[in-house]
């Protein structure tokens, strides 16, 4: 059975040209990096090469990429970690409405520590509040977290509008972005953009797993949380995987190289999977934020016609189609995704939220092989309904 893979936003398969450039590093030099002999440097060269290559993709200084086990610690180090170095000066932290449980979770825990953590808020049209914002920023914020496109629905949030209230309004807050869906489908420019960090993840841009950055706009201050043998300039201990970050440099070189071809062809795909999914009658887009924020070009959310989500997920699986439940289980309106709270969707119509997700490599073919699965489990569980 041919695999139809919609589900990139979860994972991407590694380029040839990234799983080439990683082999040596497991067979002919194996050495470690922080090693003073000729191999030792080798590796050492590559990570700084790796650095580049980072830097260059992503608009940072080579010596501020910080490599990480992907980008869920990058997360963690910059939430905890740049709050933790505050803390002098504040202990008011604000977290986007959407982030990933990777910035949520550890921002969350803070307030054990003695912090403030209070959300960001969506407008009526699923769109980042940017009024509210400015009535919650404050002058003892010390963190601000927002991640720059969201992992369910693609929407793209205002990242420079934000970053400008927060520096009017909180002097001391860093401001981190988890721009893990937004590499290899916008641009990104971490100096411009008005922030002090963000974070990036190998295996969603054609990558290894378990490689990650966090990628800082300035020397400001950022308490590791990995702490050991002083590598990565003392942000983050332990040694480096070589391998797995000579992909993670190719993959992003790659990655904004190629940017600007892959998101027209993605676009194009996706404008026939929303087509296809009118005249086929499978259900109804939505595009929570939009049309004040722009969308990805390579994640589309709809409200499937029929039962819930997961039930078409696993009829789709058992015909070779990976996809994804935009926002699985939610059991009652509190625990629903605020996205789709604020575009009013009731429980039932979001139990319904089907996400296909594309990648760069993914052809008109195996689309069209999907959304006619998709019509075909539809047609079945119908006749059973
Ligand atoms: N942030 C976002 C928006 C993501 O989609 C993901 C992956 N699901 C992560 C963070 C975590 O990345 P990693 O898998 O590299 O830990």
């Amino acid at each position: 059975m041919e695999r139809v893979h919609l589900d990139h936003a979860a994972s991407t398969p590694v380029d040839e040209r990234v799983l080439e450039a990683m082999q040596g590093w497991w067979r002919e030099n194996y050495a470690n990096p922080s090693s003073s002999h000729a191999a030792g440097v080798a590796a050492s060269e590559a990570l700084d090469e790796a650095r580049r290559r980072v830097a260059w993709a992503t608009g940072a200084q080579p010596d501020r990429i910080v490599f990480t086990s992907g980008a869920t610690e990058a997360n963690n180090l910059a939430v905890l970690g740049h709050a933790r170095a505050r803390k002098g000066n504040g202990r008011h932290v604000l977290v986007g409405p959407l982030d990933h449980p990777s910035s949520r979770a550890p921002a969350l825990s803070l307030v054990e520590e003695g912090y403030e953590v209070e959300e960001l808020q969506l407008d009526s049209n699923g769109a980042l509040d940017l009024a509210h914002a400015e009535d919650r920023v404050r002058s003892d914020t010390i963190l601000v977290t927002q991640m720059f496109a969201n992992n369910e629905f693609g929407c793209i949030f205002p990242i420079s509008e934000l970053a400008r209230i927060v520096r009017r309004q909180a002097p001391h807050a860093a401001i981190h972005v988890d721009s893990v869906q937004a590499l290899g489908k916008i641009e990104i420019d971490v100096e411009s953009l008005g922030v002090d960090s963000i974070a990036i993840s190998g295996h969603k841009i054609n990558g290894p797993k378990g490689a990650g950055a966090l990628i800082r706009a300035n020397d400001a201050v950022i308490q590791p949380i990995v702490q050991g043998g002083g590598q990565e300039s003392g942000l983050r201990a332990g040694t480096q995987d070589v391998p797995a970050i000579c992909g993670l440099g190719l993959a992003a070189k790659l990655a904004e190289s190629e940017r600007e071809h892959a998101a027209a062809h993605m676009g194009e795909l996706l404008r026939v999977m929303k087509e296809a999914i009118a005249d086929r009658r499978l259900g109804r887009v939505i595009e929570p934020g939009a049309p004040s924020q722009s969308l990805l070009p390579n994640i589309l959310s709809f409200i499937v016609d029929g039962p819930p989500a997961e039930v078409f997920l696993h009829h789709l699986d058992a015909r070779g189609v990976a996809a994804s439940a935009g926002s699985a289980c939610q059991s009652s309106k509190k625990s629903m995704n605020p996205a789709l709270f604020a575009i009013e969707l009731d429980e039932e119509e979001a139990r319904r939220v089907l996400r296909l997700s594309i990648g760069k490599g993914t052809t008109l073919e195996e689309v069209q092989r999907g959304l006619e699965l998709l019509d075909e489990v539809q047609n079945e569980l119908a006749r059973h309904a």
